[in-house]
């Protein structure tokens, strides 16, 4: 981040502040000339909090060039009468807070903060009017949120199950092929509230439309014509919580040995994932993996061995399986994965490459070498069932792979053939 700020106090408070608040690095500079050399030293800013009167750049200098050169601005100034406020605004800061008052560096701090969690936040804009949704979307970009737009319901929602990764939705309440609380109860089919924000704006004070959709499950109301301020702020709001959400899901979602995905979030996540894939068409497949005499292994070398194998296993499925399955921890020594459109052959040879690398891996534990093998049991996904049902079909196959011998992969297919030899 740029600090371009003439004056030292402010400076080293402003420094300190930011970078403990938000761990950025921030870069001072107290001129406008060398601000230029920061720029031109080839170091990326996303973000410039500045001083509009510096000694060689009186009038705003340095702010038009920060902007030039597409850096955010959040401006932060002494100078401050009707007309520069109306002439820096006019400009498409960030935000511009005022110096010398009591609360301003601590205001300051929280609009840095609101720029960073906004620009970490994607928004879904659904408005079917051309003109209202470009300056939504250029208030919205200003505010340096990502921003993706959509002309009708239908496109919003082909978005979402196209697997964007959306935050916040935000609607017209009369779109050109539904009105948002249809758009909302669609919405709500596929994601719950703690996963995707929805927010309606709506021309009128109409408070039983309002009320109708918040009670559907709507998590904001904005009327319109709205105060700009006033928008940003609601709008911040609805991105910080959804940003906390977030970071309190992704803990809950962690197994603590292993630090992979547990069984409570293969759960929760895995039917949407099913969701997705069968609205698309699309046939997919699950497995479970079992690692082979884990018992014995654990009454041999001792339970902290085992938690180190089971360690080790975890970080060898995880650098195998691309992020768009779902890899999780199901239990002891046992994982799921939940494939994103993969035929159940494609997903056997797979797991036949990952049976092939853990057996060939050698584990160091106390000082000895020790090798394991691990059955796996493939199903596949093709119509809509109860997600128990998806797995506990993987898990019949595991039992049978248990029951050969070991050491192996068993789906339908090779079920099949077994049954026909
Ligand atoms: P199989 O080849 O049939 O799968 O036999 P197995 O011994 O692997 O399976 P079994 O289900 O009989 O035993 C699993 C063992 O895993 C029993 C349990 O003590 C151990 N276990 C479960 N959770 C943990 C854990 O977190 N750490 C360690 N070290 N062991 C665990
Ligand atoms: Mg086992
Ligand atoms: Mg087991």
């Amino acid at each position: 981040m740029l600090l371009v700020e003439d004056s030292r106090m402010f400076a080293t408070v402003l420094t300190h502040g930011l970078e403990t608040t938000h761990g950025l690095s921030v870069i001072h500079c107290s001129s406008l000339a060398s601000l230029r050399l920061a720029v031109e030293s080839g170091i990326v800013f996303s973000l410039a909090v500045l001083d509009l009167n510096l000694p060689d750049a009186p009038n705003c200098e340095a702010l038009d060039y920060v902007l030039d050169q597409g850096i955010a601005a959040i401006v932060f100034t002494a100078s401050f009468n009707d007309d520069t406020h109306k002439d820096v605004l006019s400009r498409p800061v960030v935000d511009c807070v005022i110096k010398n008052r009591p609360d301003s560096i601590t205001q300051l701090i929280s609009v840095v903060d609101r720029a960073m969690t906004n620009s970490l936040t994607h928004i879904l804009l659904a408005d079917s009017e051309d003109a209202s949704r470009r300056e939504i979307y250029a208030l919205l970009r200003r505010q340096r949120f990502m921003v993706t737009e959509a002309l009708s319901g239908a496109d919003a929602l082909q978005m979402l199950d196209a697997g964007e990764t959306i935050d916040i939705v935000l609607c017209d309440i009369a779109l050109c092929d539904m009105t948002a609380c249809t758009l909302l109860r669609e919405i709500r089919q596929r994601y719950c509230e703690d996963d995707l924000s929805v927010v309606a704006m709506a021309p009128s004070a109409d408070g039983i439309q309002a009320g109708r959709f918040l009670h559907a499950g709507g998590t904001e109301f904005i009327q319109k014509p709205f105060c700009v301020e006033e928008f940003n702020g609601r709008l911040f709001q609805v991105a910080n919580l959804q940003k906390r959400l977030q970071s309190l899901h992704s803990i809950a979602a962690r197994d603590y040995l292993t630090g992979i995905y547990n069984r409570r979030h293969f759960f929760q996540h895995g039917p949407r994932m099913v969701d997705q894939c069968l609205r698309r068409g699309e046939t997919t497949s699950i497995a479970v993996v079992d690692i082979d005499h884990f018992k014995r292994l654990n009454d041999t070398y001792g339970h902290e061995v085992g938690d180190l194998v089971l360690k080790a296993v975890a970080e060898r499925l995880r650098g195998m399986i691309d992020e768009e399955h779902l890899l999780a921890r199901l239990g002891g020594e046992e994982f799921g994965i939940l494939f994103n459109e993969l035929s159940v052959a494609k997903a056997s040879e797979f797991c036949e490459v990952i049976r092939h690398d853990i057996g060939c891996t050698k584990l160091v534990a106390d000082g000895e070498e020790l090798s394991i093998t691990i059955s796996i049991g493939v199903a596949t996904i093709e119509g809509p069932e109860t997600f128990d049902n998806y797995l506990n079909a993987a898990d019949q196959f595991l039992y049978m792979a248990k029951h050969g011998g070991r050491n192996r992969i068993v789906s339908e297919m090779t079920a099949l053939k077994a049954l026909a030899s």
